[in-house]
């Protein structure tokens, strides 16, 4: 049902369809600039993808994650060595397409491509949240003090204060090199012996991103935006108006996917075919004596172990298995690297969460108008970095939804041809 007063005052009716933290950011974003908007998910805000992250707005990711393709990391991932990626040739023959493209955008060149890209998005990160948050009255799940990449070997330590250099001076990134009696005296918790630590300082973090997307879809709901329960698939074009079926039938001038790792198939309907590589993660939560007070990365063993406010939030890297796995080994190695690091420790009760992160083989979001489809907008695609890109990204679309800038390295018209 169309809201009769919104089309009397000149405002577009429109639908997000996805409330995931990229939905729910860009149904904000619309909402400022005066449209009447309406949230589609079938369930409650930030019960997916955006549930079970590892807490970062990484205003430190300038440079988006490329697939290894060194000999030795290939190797490490081949031979099962390394915990950072699992696989299956049933999983890897499933996405096949996906992962040859994002291999061919790994490669140096490509991958420049896509760090120009970020550059212009990464320094907005935590800016485009701070006004969400503000609005939202989330102050109390934000933290602002960064977070700590641990090396374990004198050698990883060595690359560590390479790499906190080049991201210093040439992004202008916050990162200060710890050696290991700094280290424990910032963060008493690890217990462990460590050469060092990156602290990468400008990095927001989050105690429970599943109640920061529901507090912003609080926000939209008390400015008098809408949230259903529907199934985005029920979408359909009347004339020039998008219609969703259900409970309450909804018409709009605009459609909004923003539906994470379901977008693909939604937009294939109207001739977008995007190949979305969905890279599976897990998370459990655990109990150790001394809860750290930031987010600690031990990429040696692939893991990031994040407070929340349900416990230590242990998160694995990428799984590209068929079926996700009941007992994960990233997880079971996870837990043996967090009590090196913090001493001994149980795992709280309740489930192992999975969920897909929605990946574009050449590492951009997939953000704008669907080509050949007036009123249907892309928002969907942001992989790793989901929470970290998800308010500046929604600043990007309603502005263009509204005759601003466009991004075309984002446009879905780059996936035509
Ligand atoms: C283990 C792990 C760790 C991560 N850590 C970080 C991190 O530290 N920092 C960071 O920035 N990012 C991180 N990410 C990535 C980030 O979580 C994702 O990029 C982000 O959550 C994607 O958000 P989204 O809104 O696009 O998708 P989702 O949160 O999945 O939202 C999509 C929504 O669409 C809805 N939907 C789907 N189909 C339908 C339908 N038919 N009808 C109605 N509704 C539908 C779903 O119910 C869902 O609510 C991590 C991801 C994982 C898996």
């Amino acid at each position: 049902m169309s809201t009769p007063n919104c089309a009397a005052r000149g405002m577009a009716e429109t639908l997000v369809l996805g409330a995931g933290i990229v939905g729910v950011c860009t149904a904000l974003a619309l909402q400022v600039r005066g449209h009447a908007v309406t949230l589609i998910d079938r369930k409650a805000p930030g019960q997916e993808t955006s549930f079970g992250n590892a807490c970062i707005i990484q205003s430190e990711a300038v440079e988006p994650y490329p697939m290894p393709l060194a000999p030795r990391a290939l190797w490490a991932i081949a031979t099962g060595r390394g915990n950072d990626v699992r696989w299956s040739l049933r999983g890897l023959m499933a996405q096949a397409g996906p992962l040859i493209g994002y291999a061919r955008h790994s490669r140096p060149a490509a991958h420049a491509r896509a760090i120009a890209v970020y550059r212009r998005l990464i320094p907005d990160a935590c800016k485009a949240h701070a006004p969400l948050i503000r609005a939202a009255g989330a102050d109390d799940l934000i933290r602002r003090d960064g977070y700590l990449e641990l090396f374990r070997s004198a050698q990883g330590f060595d690359g560590g204060q390479v790499m906190a250099a080049r991201f210093r001076d040439r992004y202008g990134v916050g990162a200060r090199v710890l050696d290991g009696a700094e280290l424990r005296a910032l963060e008493p918790s690890v217990t462990a012996d460590l050469p060092g630590a990156v602290h990468w300082t400008d990095s927001w973090t989050v105690t429970d991103p599943a109640q920061l997307t529901a507090r912003y879809a609080g926000a939209l709901t008390s400015r008098g935006g809408r949230i259903l329960q529907g199934d985005a698939m029920a979408l359909h074009r009347v004339g020039a108006a998008w219609r969703l079926e259900g409970p309450t039938p909804v018409q709009a001038e605009h459609a909004v996917v923003a539906m994470g790792p379901w977008s693909a198939p939604m937009v294939a309907r109207y001739g977008l075919r995007v190949p979305l590589l969905l890279k599976r993660g897990y998370h459990r939560h655990l109990r150790p004596e001394r809860m750290p007070h930031r987010p600690l990365a031990d990429l040696e063993n692939g893991i990031v172990l994040s407070p929340t406010r349900d416990g230590l939030r242990l998160c694995s890297g990428a799984d590209l298995s068929a079926r996700p796995a009941a007992d994960p080994v990233q997880l079971r190695v996870g837990m043996r690297a967090a009590s090196e690091l913090l001493g001994p420790m149980s795992a709280a009760a309740g489930p192992i969460w999975t969920g897909r992160r929605p990946c574009m083989p050449d590492m951009l979001p997939v953000v704008g108008a669907v080509p050949g489809q007036p009123g249907l907008w892309a928002q969907f695609g942001h992989g790793h970095h989901g929470l970290t890109l998800a308010a500046v990204t929604a600043d990007i679309l309603a502005d263009q939804m509204d005759g601003g800038e466009t991004w075309p390295e984002l446009s879905p018209a780059r996936l035509m041809g």
